[in-house]
């Protein structure tokens, strides 16, 4: 396929003026360039973009990209257009537009001048849309940031969920390719599955980002976090950072004790208008400000790529939005320092938050934070749980780059509690989750434990001599070392692993590490 390459190449360098593929950028085309449904993991800043945009230059007819954000909808289009001479290459249909310039947009589309439509997933709700793409020569459907499908990505978009039947609709054989920066193993199924995705090609780029480095600190009293905070700062002089925390009193609140220490600073969330939101992301941008205190407002598209330090004053709702976070440090490859500030107090916060949402939300809601959890109270490398999570394996025991590895933690033996723990687990037929389990242990009692005479079990009780902290917190180890796992369709019911089966007909020695400190004092007393 010599020739394919060369032309391939030659393509890129004309529409581009790139000279080589970045990562899996080339097979990917190639997939979709030959008609086969596609989808595409890649974390951001990996090059999505031109997987689907330049196939869509080199094909005949149009290609749809479903894009969630309408506000970056402009800057892609003005992007294509930019490697461009011609203007009509690249356009956008949504609500933003007036009737004289949607007029403009299908005169383009039909006389055939352009290659890719941006659209709103609401556009594609209009029937008379449907009706007029169904009727046009359309080379292939992109879907970008296609975890807006699932209710385990971080933004869930109900409208997506009909993309399928809306594409079917316009011509059900048309290839697809789904792309996204955010799929955990849960997230990549929900996509294959309501996007109707045939036998796609699936590529999955690696997460790792090496040059970034992850450190979890227990949080302590207020004014003493702040100062920790400051000291870190001052040691990271005239570079720039992020801090993001939970509520946007305490932004205002953190930007104000960072200027009293002289650094220069400005709070950033969703409470401040959208003046105010450019003006403060502008002086970011432009080095005015060396930190930026945010709620989670704030990130979305931005690219500043020499942003040295994230700092978590809160630990975040989920991995995947942790991931994200932290990700906006050291996008140009060189140092970037992650710092989260945990304790239990705001694991509680986070908790509060969901206290009115729907039983089903509240329980996806408290797997993500228990993963989140367990992340933080981790003593084995923090990029190997990070990337596990996203279901790829780290190649290393040690990736010499994280507090884990850089001061390994004192760990104890516990051979014996985890043969407790995995006889309770199969006394209760897998059929409870990690509370009810730690109950058996414990030796507590309640209603349903009676009437179930769960309490006559000779694992009952059986380890009374520590509390139900220290057997959370071995739980959450055992499940880092695969001897047990949550059900997932099955919410939170605790089963044994194979690994864990095998443990138990023949323990061995098991060290971990356990973590009190983050029981103490820990987090501010602000209302969120
Ligand atoms: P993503 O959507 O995955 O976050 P983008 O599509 O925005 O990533 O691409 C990130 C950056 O990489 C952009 O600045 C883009 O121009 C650049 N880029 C993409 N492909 C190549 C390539 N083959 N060679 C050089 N730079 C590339
Ligand atoms: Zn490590």
């Amino acid at each position: 396929m010599a020739v394919v390459k060369v032309s391939l190449l030659d393509a890129l360098h004309e529409h581009f003026g790139f000279d080589s593929f970045k990562g899996n950028q080339e097979i990917i085309i190639k997939s979709i360039l030959s008609g086969k449904d596609t989808f595409v993991i890649m974390p951001t800043g990996g090059g999505k973009s031109l997987c689907y945009q330049l196939p869509a230059l080199i094909s005949p007819g149009c290609a749809l990209i479903v894009s969630p954000l309408i506000a970056l909808m402009k800057n892609q289009v003005d992007l294509v257009r930019s490697y461009s001479s011609k203007d009509n290459v690249a356009h956008f249909l949504n609500s933003t537009l007036s009737k004289a310039q949607i007029k403009k947009v299908r005169t383009d589309l039909l006389s055939g001048k352009t290659k890719l439509l941006y659209v709103a997933p609401e556009t594609l709700t209009k029937q008379e849309n449907l009706d007029f793409f169904r009727d046009l020569e359309i080379s292939f459907i992109a879907v970008d940031e296609a975890h807006c499908i699932s209710e385990w990505g971080h933004d869930f978009r109900p409208e997506y969920r009909r993309l399928k039947e809306m594409i079917e609709q316009i011509n059900a054989g048309l290839p697809i390719i789904a792309l996204t920066a955010t799929a955990t193993p849960k997230v990549q199924s929900d996509i294959v599955k309501n996007l109707g995705l045939r036998d796609p090609q699936i590529y999955i780029s690696s997460f790792n980002r090496p040059n970034l480095y992850y450190e979890i600190r227990p949080k302590r009293k207020k004014d003493q976090t702040i100062r920790e905070i400051v000291k870190f700062i001052h040691q990271h002089k005239g570079k720039s950072g992020i801090i993001y925390t939970l509520n946007r009193k305490t932004t205002e609140e953190l930007a104000d004790m960072l200027m009293a220490n002289n650094i220069r600073a400005v709070a950033y969330h969703a409470g401040l208008d959208a003046n105010t939101r450019a003006q403060r992301q502008d002086m970011f941008l432009l080095e005015e400000v060396e930190v930026i205190v945010a709620t989670i407002a704030f990130g979305m598209g931005i690219d500043k790529p020499d942003v040295r330090f994230v700092i978590h004053y809160n630990i975040p709702k989920s991995l995947e939005n942790y991931y994200q976070e932290t990700g906006r440090a050291g996008r140009d490859g060189l140092e970037g320092i992650c710092l989260c500030f945990y304790s239990h107090k705001d694991v509680q916060k986070l908790e509060h938050l969901m206290r009115d949402k729907p039983l089903s939300e509240r329980e996806m809601g408290a797997q993500l934070i228990n993963e989140t959890v367990a992340y933080a109270e981790s003593s084995v490398c923090r990029r190997k749980v990070i990337l596990h999570y996203f279901g790829e394996k780290l190649d290393r025991e040690n990736c010499g780059n994280c507090d884990n590895c850089r001061n390994p933690k004192e760990k104890i033996e516990v051979k014996n509690r985890v043969v407790i723990v995995l006889k309770t687990i199969k006394a209760l037929e897998e059929r409870f989750g990690a509370e009810y389990v730690v109950n058996i242990i414990t030796g507590k009692t309640n209603p349903q434990i009676t009437t179930y005479r769960h309490h006559q079990l000779p694992v009952f009780g059986e380890g009374k001599e520590f509390d139900a902290h220290f057997w959370n917190s071995l739980i959450r180890q055992m499940m880092l070392e695969g001897l047990i796992e949550k059900d997932i369709e099955e919410y939170g019911l605790l089963k044994m692993t194979d690994k864990g089966a095998k443990f138990l007909k023949k323990p061995y020695s098991i060290m971990v590490s356990l973590n009190h400190q983050f029981d103490e004092e820990g987090g501010d007393d602000d209302e969120v």
